[in-house]
């Protein structure tokens, strides 16, 4: 028998902390709560998680560290704009982010990076957009996706539907 490895089309557990490599601060972790369950190939994780995680055994752990381009991708400066003040709620500040519907009738996170009686400033960027990130990972299951969560692209925790 030959032992299971994360591979395509599995479904693999992990427990992760991920800090930004250039100043460590921590960004996110699975610490405190269940492993994060990924379809690996499913377009769920960023492309350089799965990528450094491919053939590791139940078990294993590993520290990687990703560019921005296998992480969250660069910054786009595009991506920074002002709109006018009175489209957003009084109580709106800096840091909070709101959901900007799209043309597509897609919602996608903006977080509002400046503030004046005029504008807001707000970035479609995504949070980690431009950053490197460092992952500390520890596989804590593999197993084979069901034909069910291969034609959704995701893994079923039990709660998904
Ligand atoms: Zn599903």
């Amino acid at each position: 028998m030959t032992a299971t490895t994360i591979q395509k089309d599995m479904v693999a557990s992990v427990h992760y902390r991920g800090t930004l490599t250039d100043n460590g601060e921590e960004f996110d972790s699975s610490k405190g709560s269940d492993p994060l369950q990924f379809l690996v190939g499913g377009g769920q994780m960023i492309p350089g998680f799965e990528k450094a995680l491919m053939g590791a055994l139940v078990g294993d752990k590993k520290t990687f560290s990703l560019e921005a381009d296998e992480a969250y991708g660069p910054k786009d400066p595009n991506g920074v704009q002002e709109v006018p003040r009175d489209q957003f709620p009084p109580e709106a500040e800096v840091g909070m982010v709101f959901g900007a519907q799209m043309p597509d009738g897609k919602s996608i996170p903006i977080r509002l990076v400046g503030i004046t009686d005029e504008v807001v400033t707000v970035d479609f960027n995504h949070e980690l957009a431009g950053e490197r990130l460092t992952f500390e990972v520890e596989v804590m299951e593999i197993r084979e996706a069901t034909d069910e969560e291969k034609s959704h692209g995701h893994a079923h925790d039990g709660n998904c539907h």
